[in-house]
């Protein structure tokens, strides 16, 4: 294991981290120079360069061997025999940018294969329809397959590793400077909270969102977890259940009140798209045949990217501080055991499922109730939690998923579905702390 003989953690083996240490991401506000800002353009621009001619070679081998779908082997060349093919893709940049784009590829080809592995080719339901009609589909169109990377959406962002001591935070003239390789003036950065004392930088992600740069640094550190609480009431825990249209629905029939954020902005989400399209359309093109494209263009670009950026940062504030007050409120949180990607796949639910967030959600509450000494419960992914009825204990044969009320047909209770299964969830937890013995008595409470 990758520790000294003190158990302090050693630099640069990380597999496995020692017993009690955690990763953190640390987001701060950077503030390159002009300068510095043309520099981190041209490390993004190289990123996606790099990553689309991965995606280009994959394709090319795909086409080569009829690939028609299953499990996909391709061996990932070397960075160097793309870099090598282009002059400006040249030494000047972190050579970290390129292999960022290796590793970045390799987990997209490693995740097509976790879903798509065992199964035949898939096409987007809007390619299907178009197919209907007689167009003949590409690979770009197929689910799930690694895909270029546009100028509009993401790819505006690289991550560089820790090696050496070559990033590090410095204090500077009254200023905070972040140093990363290729920018040894250091890029200004606002430290709004300071990084774990003990902690080891692995490594940073710089990116931009609209005209915002960002430095996302990564971060192993000791993390303190508070003793367990001894004593738990059963009045004060509490069970969410997941639910599809608002988060969750705790035990008391509480809805999280959660705003569909990706909604709220999805209609002008459509309409940039849209001009955006336009636009491309229309637009003038170079002797390459490729679209020059116009001022306005490029600001509609930053208009999309800063709206995306804005409705994921609501979203994530409002998690953390709903899973903070949470934390706070009970001492213990009894959760469903959930394979998010497989059930969003079963119930076909699939980007409004992601868009909710209950996955961040829950590893919020798990880490914030560890540092708080609070039990953090979840339930055995087989427990029936919707079929059971939470006042006889009667299990139901079959549940349909269109069925909003829980009608018991034993005691003849009937209540909302989620609340129902919150409520299930509840008493699987407060057996759970009975067993391990840190239900308080309610007797001589
Ligand atoms: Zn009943």
């Amino acid at each position: 294991m990758a520790a000294d003989k003190k158990g302090r953690h050693i630099k640069g083996t990380k597999k496995q981290l020692p017993d009690g240490w955690i990763t953190g991401a640390f987001r701060y506000a950077i503030f390159p120079t002009d300068e510095q800002k043309q520099c981190l353009e041209m490390a993004f621009g190289c990123e996606r360069k790099v990553y689309n001619e991965y995606v280009a070679g994959l394709y090319d081998h795909l086409e080569a061997v009829g690939f028609s779908g299953g499990f996909l082997t391709y061996r990932v060349p070397n960075y160097t025999t793309i870099t090598q093919r282009y002059d400006f893709l040249d030494r000047s940049t972190d050579s970290f940018v390129y292999n960022d784009a290796k590793i970045r590829f390799q987990a997209a080809i490693k995740k097509y294969n976790e879903t798509y592995g065992t199964r035949p080719l898939h096409y987007k339901k809007s390619v299907q329809k178009k197919m209907k009609a007689g167009y003949v589909p590409s690979l770009q169109d197929v689910k799930g397959l690694p895909k270029f990377h546009s100028k509009k959406q993401g790819g505006f962002s690289y991550t560089t590793n820790q090696t050496n001591g070559n990033i590090r935070i410095e204090p500077r003239d009254g200023a905070t400077f972040l140093r990363i390789p290729k920018f040894p003036e250091g890029i200004p950065v606002r430290l709004h909270r300071e990084l774990p004392a003990d902690g080891l930088v692995k490594k940073v992600t710089l990116k931009r969102e609209g005209t915002r740069y960002l430095a996302s640094i990564s971060v192993d550190y000791p993390f303190e977890k508070a003793p367990l609480k001894e004593t738990v009431l059963a009045a004060n825990m509490t069970a969410l259940d997941y639910s599809q249209s608002g988060l969750y629905v705790d035990s008391d029939g509480k809805k999280a009140g959660y705003p569909r954020f990706h909604e709220l902005i999805g209609k002008r989400q459509r309409r940039l798209n849209k001009s955006l399209a336009r636009m491309k359309e229309r637009a003038m093109k170079d002797e390459n045949g490729q679209p020059v494209y116009s001022k306005n263009y490029r600001q509609t670009v930053v208009h999309y990217q800063k709206t995306m950026a804005k409705a994921a940062n609501q979203r994530n504030d409002f998690l953390h501080k709903r899973s903070h007050q949470i934390t706070n409120d009970y001492d213990a949180i009894v959760v469903e055991d959930l394979d998010l990607t497989n059930l969003a796949q079963c119930l076909k639910l699939g980007k409004k499922l992601h868009d909710n967030g209950f996955g961040m959600f829950r590893g919020m509450l798990k880490y914030k109730a560890e540092r708080k000494g609070k039990h953090y419960i979840v339930a055995d992914r087989f427990f029936p939690s919707s079929k059971l009825c939470s006042a006889c204990g009667h299990k139901k044969e079959r549940l349909r998923l269109s069925e909003r009320t829980y009608a018991c047909e034993s005691c003849h209770a009937e209540l909302d579905r989620d609340h129902n299964a919150a409520l299930n969830l509840k008493n699987y937890g407060i057996h759970a702390l009975l067993d391990t013995g840190f239900l308080a008595d309610p007797v001589s409470n």
